[in-house]
């Protein structure tokens, strides 16, 4: 018999097949164990994987074994060949695209072809700062209140009603330990207090679900079936977290938690959501004079990209179609670009589109589109029939801009920075091929490239195998090395976490989950990188395949 197929039940499996192991072991036989059932673990069947690539071939009882095991893990974790270093300038992909099949490029502009200096965040936030003592008559002293760069990262939650600054990960859990009520951590037994559970309810993060509103759209375009909404009417769920996903949005937060401190620790009584919405208006009505603030110095705002009018030749050079649908003002957006791709940016493009009011310009129905008249800086008022190269457009509506150019579907490929109001719709309704420019990559992945992380990101994972092998021991030793083993784990964890935000961590992952950001932007998202010249290493009719990813049920190991 060289093989024996076996399935114990629940109760008594473990011993069961370890009894039979050491049976066989005694009568020379090479043995293999399969348990069917579904709950069934590595350790329940054969020899703990751990135990036999340590080479210490029994269970462990004693002391001396268990700190045996965990010098022989770490002596076989430290003899692992570390991975190779990503391409901080690679495209990495979500689902497969063929280049070859886009005839169409379309761009917004703002962190997608304009990236910003750091000292842009600065400039909002003093902006922002000084609008709320002008305008909105916060106290002076909030003036002494600096940004803190690198306080906050994109992605993360704020609480309206609690007033609390949050990391949530794809299952809506959140995680703890990056929960903050102004710059102050709120301790993991008051935020549990305050929710009541570490996972959210999906209306409380999002409101209503899109169906919801399906419904109700339906029952207003069907008065004659009044049943079905009365049946189907529920109260308007509103959301209580509201997500910050743009890089605009840093400045903003950081503002929203120094005032919250200040107040906190002043003693003053305040509501986090007028002041969310007061600190987000003033930000927004400081983009205006954001805008006037950078045009005067373009050179100090904007990240130099001598790449960029490379990449425009490459496509104009294929016969491909460009377009830019971008909500700035014209004159911000023809200053960006002068000092980008040259005086004649203009003639790159097929069609450019300006103040768009995006989502709205992807999602309405119906709104005109216009023409703008540079030289006078008016709005001409006839009726657009035809989209013409050279001229500049505003508001309108991706419905008009298909219509007016035949441009639909997978023959067009459009690059954004925020994975909903660039990215989601033209996915979702229009099927258009996506790509996101997330210039956090860049920082992301030079720290995942570091040998020190990457040495402790491999032994945490042999750690938690040796936690998980050894958890269900009842004995006194193993016991007291688990403890052990869990509070390095933790400070694992930590250390792996905070290298890369001291507050939040990873923009992408909450310890090993995605977070609620990155789990939208690979929904949303066909290829993300971290600057859209990254596409100059690759052909014009390049395919880009999506790595085959390891599901739960296809490995054991922990380490790969
Ligand atoms: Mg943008």
């Amino acid at each position: 018999m060289q093989c024996l197929v076996m399935n114990f039940g629940h109760t008594g499996r473990a011993w069961n097949a370890w009894k039979l192991t050491k049976y066989l072991k005694s009568k020379g036989l090479n043995q293999r164990f399969f348990n069917a059932s579904k709950s069934a673990r590595a350790s329940d069947y054969e020899l703990s994987p751990l135990l036999e690539i340590t080479g210490l071939n029994r269970k462990p009882s004693s002391l001396e074994d268990f700190e045996l095991l965990y010098t022989l893990t770490k002596e076989k974790c430290l003899s692992k060949k570390l991975p190779k270093n990503v391409n901080s300038r690679g495209v990495f992909v979500c689902n497969e695209l063929d280049l070859s099949e886009v005839e169409v490029y379309g761009f917004d502009y703002d962190y997608t072809l304009a990236c910003y200096k750091p000292c842009l965040h600065d400039l909002l936030y003093n902006l922002g700062r000084d609008m709320l003592i002008k305008k909105l008559k916060y106290p002076d002293a909030i003036a002494k209140l600096e940004y803190i760069p690198g306080f906050a990262v994109r992605g993360l939650h704020y609480d309206i009603e609690k007033g609390l600054l949050l990391k949530l990960d794809s299952f809506l859990q959140i995680q703890l330990g990056s929960v903050y009520r102004g710059l102050t951590k709120v301790p993991d037994q008051e935020v549990l207090k305050c929710y009541k559970n570490r996972i959210l309810p999906i209306a409380y993060v999002e409101g209503q679900s899109k169906n919801h509103q399906v419904i109700l759209t339906f029952i207003a375009a069907n008065k004659m079936f009044p049943l079905i909404a009365l049946f189907s009417f529920k109260p308007n769920i509103k959301a209580k977290m509201v997500q910050l996903a743009d890089l605009f949005s840093v400045p903003e937060m950081c503002l929203l938690c120094n005032v919250a401190e200040y107040f906190e620790k002043n003693h003053i009584d305040y509501h986090p959501e007028i002041m969310f919405y007061d600190i987000k208006s003033a930000v927004q009505a400081c983009h205006p004079i954001m805008h006037q603030i950078v045009m005067k110095d373009a050179e100090a705002y904007i990240e130099k990209n001598e790449n960029l009018p490379k990449y425009f030749e490459k496509l104009l050079q294929s016969g491909k179609k460009l377009f830019l649908v971008t909500n700035s003002p014209y004159s911000f957006v023809n200053r960006g670009m002068t000092l980008l791709a040259g005086n004649n940016w203009r003639e790159y493009f097929d069609v450019i589109i300006v103040q768009a009011r995006k989502p709205k310009f992807f999602t309405d129905e119906s709104r005109p589109i216009r023409l703008y008249d540079e030289r006078n800086d008016s709005h001409v008022w006839d009726r657009v029939t035809r989209l013409e190269k050279g001229q500049i457009y505003y508001e309108g509506t991706v419905k008009q801009l298909q219509d007016l150019t035949g441009w639909r579907g997978h023959c067009v490929l459009y690059f954004g920075d925020h994975p909903y109001s660039d990215l989601a719709d033209v996915t979702l309704e229009h099927g258009w091929r996506t790509g996101a420019i997330i210039s956090e990559l860049t920082h992301e992945i030079n720290t995942l490239n570091n040998q020190e992380f990457k040495m402790s990101a491999n032994w945490l994972q042999m750690l938690t195998q040796l936690i998980e092998e050894n958890q269900d021991n009842e004995l006194e030793p193993a016991k007291l090395c688990l403890q052990k083993w869990m509070q390095e784990r933790d400070k694992l964890r930590n250390d792996t976490k905070t290298v890369f935000n001291e507050q939040f961590g990873s923009v992408f992952r909450t310890y090993h989950n995605p977070t609620y950001f990155s789990r939208r932007l690979f929904r949303f998202a066909d290829i993300y990188m971290s600057d859209i010249t990254n596409l100059l290493n690759y052909s014009i009719s390049h395919t880009f395949y999506p790595r085959r990813g390891v599901m739960p049920h296809e490995y054991i190991s922990y380490f790969m």
